[in-house]
């Protein structure tokens, strides 16, 4: 944060749509192969003119609203603001259709496509969870969808493997590299690149090639705008001061942040301190896109590690990327321990069990309690728990 204004955020539009480039600052842009140039740039001119146009936006809505249970909820926690010494407030992504915030992205993109005329989804996922909401998009709109996962994270998520074929999906194994998430994207690009006349790449985050991460913060939008709308009824007009969110990719977080961005809040994404791409500040290209990454002194992408594995990814969005630049938003990191701890807090206190994920937002709430000594906190709950439960029972044996 600029040290002679620490709170004075309300005069510029720190969430501004990106540059014709698709830059934010100097983050983002297109670095892809020659192939893939004309696809980002037609999905470009197709998702400008779909949301510019309020048929597709009702559309969306329409669905949001019957199919994917929204608007989600904003619970005020009063077991848990007394323990902390802070009012904690959750928006509950978790109680989305498929448990968490990824519905709201994926059915905008499903939506899209069929308006391009494609028939196919292809998608990439880590623990399974973007997978499963893609594979549930596709068998909504009647389309064909291969997922692509890493054979080590297929071994580690059986059960949103299998979820995926239940909802008629083929899920390929990544063989290369690490035979993990960021492998999984290069070999669903690679299926883009090869099949692009009839398919499109419903990518899971903030990241890629322009004009994903705009695309993507758009369709998540509806959490911010939601949450403002909802803690304004809920503080008589205020807004919070600060909200906190996960970053993985950081969709979850760009989507509440862009809320609150020309609002006096302070935002805080919160990474895995195994997988800090911002506390590790090194830019680079990955994956299409100029931003920041967790590289070793040869430029090689370091493995990012985490007990979620939602948010084992080693970069962040390049949106992120400026917010931390200029100071509009800061990256804080907290261990798995913390996060196990507050997990299991939130359970206790407020009778919700939160994906691990999310739990990290939490747990960084918590290691900041003197700071936030009488605030009011937006947590951005961004999924459910169900799917840590094993893990968890595992850890805490
Ligand atoms: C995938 C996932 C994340 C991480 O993705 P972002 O793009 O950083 O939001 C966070 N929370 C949950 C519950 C997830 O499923």
């Amino acid at each position: 944060m600029s040290s002679e204004a620490p709170h004075d955020f309300g005069h510029k539009n720190h969430m501004a749509d990106p540059s014709a480039e698709g830059r934010f600052g100097e983050f983002g842009g297109i670095y892809v192969p020659e192939t893939l140039v004309p696809a980002c740039q037609e999905l470009e001119r197709a998702f400008r003119s779909a949301w510019a146009d309020t048929a597709f936006r009702d559309e969306l809505k329409d669905l949001l609203t019957h199919y994917a249970g929204r608007p989600s909820p904003l619970t005020e926690c009063e077991n848990l603001s007394r323990e902390l010494g802070c009012t904690i407030l959750l928006k509950r992504e978790d109680l989305n259709h498929t448990g968490s915030h990824k519905i709201n992205n994926v059915l905008g993109q499903a939506l899209l496509a069929r308006r391009m005329g494609k028939t196919r989804l292809v998608a990439e996922t880590g623990a399974g969870q973007h997978g499963v909401a893609t594979a549930t998009a596709a068998a909504l709109f009647g389309m064909e969808c291969v997922v692509y996962m890493g054979a080590v994270d297929i071994a580690r998520q059986e059960l949103n493997a299998f979820r995926m074929k239940l909802l008629g999906s083929e899920v390929r194994a990544a063989e290369s590299g690490s035979k993990t998430l960021k492998d999984a994207v290069n070999e669903a690009m690679r299926h883009w690149v090869a099949a692009v006349e009839t398919t499109h790449y419903c990518l899971g985050s903030v990241m890629g090639p322009h004009p994903y991460p705009w695309m993507v913060r758009e369709f998540h939008r509806v959490i911010g705008d939601e949450a403002a709308e909802q803690c304004a009824s809920l503080l008589g007009g205020g807004t919070p001061d600060v909200v906190v969110a996960c970053v993985g990719g950081g969709s979850n977080a760009a989507g509440v942040f862009s809320g609150f961005a020309d609002a006096d809040a302070a935002l805080v994404g919160v990474e895995p301190a195994g997988g800090a791409a911002v506390g590790r500040a090194v830019p680079g290209i990955v994956h299409g896109s100029h931003s920041y990454l967790m590289q070793d002194e040869w430029g090689q992408v370091l493995e990012a590690q985490s007990i979620s594995a939602g948010l084992d990814y080693p970069g962040i969005g390049p949106e992120h990327a400026h917010l931390a630049a200029t100071g509009r938003a800061r990256y804080e990191p907290v261990t798995d321990a913390q996060v196990v701890d507050a997990f299991q807090l939130l359970a206790r206190t407020e009778g919700i069990i939160a994906a691990l994920e999310s739990a990290h937002g939490l747990a960084w709430i918590v290691q900041a309690r003197e700071e936030l000594a009488g605030k009011t906190v937006l947590l951005n709950l961004s999924g459910r728990g169900d799917k840590d439960v094993a893990q968890m029972m595992d850890v805490l044996a």
